[in-house]
């Protein structure tokens, strides 16, 4: 007879053998990553490949993110319970979804209304309330919800959009893939007493942030 593997068996799976075994150590976000279904977050038919080590179509020419990806900018952003975080970039949700396992808030922009459609009937069927979803232009980040303890750009940008270092509170971090169209670098900003501090973290690989702040198209 066949094993029969279901969707948390695969997800567990997932993180030891793309998470862990790569390094991460955040128990908040093994936690989170084990936690969120990743396949609600993902149209058919690509869903059947929902804990692939790979990014995936969510239409509209957009992606979800590659799983170690999610893991690694989100434990890069160190939330925690208290924090309130902003995300640029929503897609169909599932980074968010998975900082709103670990944080008090997230607030999350997507350019695309029917992609942010998309997000808003994902998070809503999980009953995912902590996460919200607005409709805009993200490079002017969202100074209504600021300051913000932890923002997290997930779509390549040529810098990072002045705004939203703005609305870093004191302490706050910013996670962002920053360099050209084809290939970029994860870039790690530090708010720390009126002085801002980078540090880098390797080659990524995102679709552009279009905006005010990004690029142009
Ligand atoms: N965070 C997603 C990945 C989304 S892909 C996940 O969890 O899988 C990047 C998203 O950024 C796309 O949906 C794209 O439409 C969006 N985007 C591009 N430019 C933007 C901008 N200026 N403001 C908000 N969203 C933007």
């Amino acid at each position: 007879m066949m094993a029969q593997y279901t969707r948390a068996d695969e997800r567990f799976r997932m993180v030891e053998r793309q998470i862990e075994a790569r390094g991460i150590r955040d128990p908040r976000v093994l936690m989170a990553l084990r936690e969120i279904p990743r396949h609600h977050f993902i149209p058919p038919p690509y869903d059947r490949g929902a804990y692939d080590d790979c990014p995936l179509p969510i239409g509209n020419g957009q992606t979800i993110s590659q799983p170690y990806i999610v893991a690694l900018m989100t434990e890069l952003l160190r939330p925690e319970p208290g924090h309130n975080v902003l995300e640029i970039g929503g897609g169909s949700g599932y980074q968010a979804a998975v900082l709103g396992a670990i944080v008090r808030h997230v607030t999350t922009v997507e350019r695309i209304p029917s992609v942010a459609d998309l997000a808003k009937r994902n998070l809503a069927a999980l009953h995912i309330c902590n996460v919200e979803v607005i409709v805009g232009d993200g490079t002017l980040g969202y100074p209504d919800s600021a300051p913000f303890d932890g923002v997290l750009i997930t779509a390549a940008t040529p810098e990072v959009p002045k705004p939203l270092i703005g609305q870093l509170a004191e302490g706050g971090r910013l996670v962002a893939p920053v360099g050209g169209r084809e290939i970029q670098e994860l870039v790690v900003l530090e708010n720390r007493n009126g002085r801002v501090t980078e540090s880098f973290h390797g080659g990524v690989r995102f679709v552009p942030l279009i905006g005010e702040h990004g690029w142009e198209n």
